[in-house]
């Protein structure tokens, strides 16, 4: 019964990203006309604005010389290059990423975006391209070791990020917490942490590597994990030509290289999953 159930899920999930860029999405298109010119407006329009929480390496974030640079930010790049447009990058609020969109702020939001069920429902969603768990980050010296050993201690997390859903999930820990704590983004949650204001941060992972190589000796992370994510990007609802054209070069990029080169260039190996 137990797998059958496991089987159902799984032929869901399936069936969610199957659905990526599909053409019932088309419904809200804010067009009067109905139709979904996406494409046309970007082409048009000649640029592309990217949205993203630039606190977040080594995805997409400000480095020494405040300059935004990241993986999804040479990613992106090399779209906007081979669909003949200017990549033009604008950092938002993480909270408010849903808005950002619909006001058309940006264009689209293209910064590890996990996808979950609310944003497939908000959004029209790329195929995913690069796997993702959610940790735990402790500070080295700290006596946590387990997700057990932080009963009855503080959480901090990034307010609207999927942090949030992988505590949810698990039912048990988020019960045991003394205080779930929500801050703007992970350098804040990092800082809290180090100043002793809370116990441990749940993050992504990939960003949680990249402090633990930069700050050595500082953190650790724990072995335990706490959810098993796909990173997508995110469009207006119903602009799915828009969204079938990025992901058309993103499957071209994993067929000629580009997508692993860039990866091995921030994270040191290939975690891309576009096929
Ligand atoms: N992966 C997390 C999410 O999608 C955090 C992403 C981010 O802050 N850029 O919510």
């Amino acid at each position: 019964m137990k797998k059958l159930l496991k089987l159902i899920l799984m032929a869901m999930v399936i069936a969610a990203f199957a659905a990526c860029c599909s053409k019932k999405d088309n419904e809200n298109t804010g067009n009067v006309t109905g139709q979904d010119t996406s494409l046309d407006d970007i082409k048009a329009k000649g640029e592309l604005v990217l949205g993203l929480d630039d606190a977040f390496p080594p995805m997409g974030f400000k480095d020494d010389n405040q300059e935004i640079v990241g993986f999804d930010i040479d990613v992106a790049r090399e779209v906007c290059k081979r669909m003949g447009v200017e990549l033009v990058i604008q950092p938002i609020s993480w909270d408010a990423i849903k808005f950002e969109l619909s006001t058309k702020n940006i264009d689209c939001i293209w910064n590890g975006m996990t996808y979950n069920e609310e944003r497939a429902e908000a959004m029209t969603l790329s195929i995913p391209y690069m796997k993702n768990t959610q940790v735990a980050i402790v500070l080295a010296a700290s006596e946590v070791n387990t997700l057990a050993d932080l009963a009855g201690k503080t959480v901090v997390i990034q307010n609207g990020s999927t942090a949030s859903d992988a505590i949810d999930a698990n039912e048990g820990f988020k019960d045991s917490l003394k205080e779930l704590v929500k801050v703007d983004d992970n350098v804040q949650a990092l800082l809290d942490l180090k100043v002793s204001g809370s116990d441990a941060v749940v993050m992504d992972e990939v960003v949680a590597r990249y402090y633990m190589e930069k700050e050595a000796g500082t953190y650790k992370i724990l072995k335990e994990t706490l959810a098993d994510e796909d990173y997508v990007v995110g469009f207006r609802k119903g602009e799915e030509a828009l969204c079938t054209e990025v992901g058309k070069y993103l499957k071209e990029m994993a067929e000629d290289g580009t997508l692993a080169q860039i990866s091995e260039t921030w994270m040191g190996e290939d975690l891309t999953t576009v096929e």
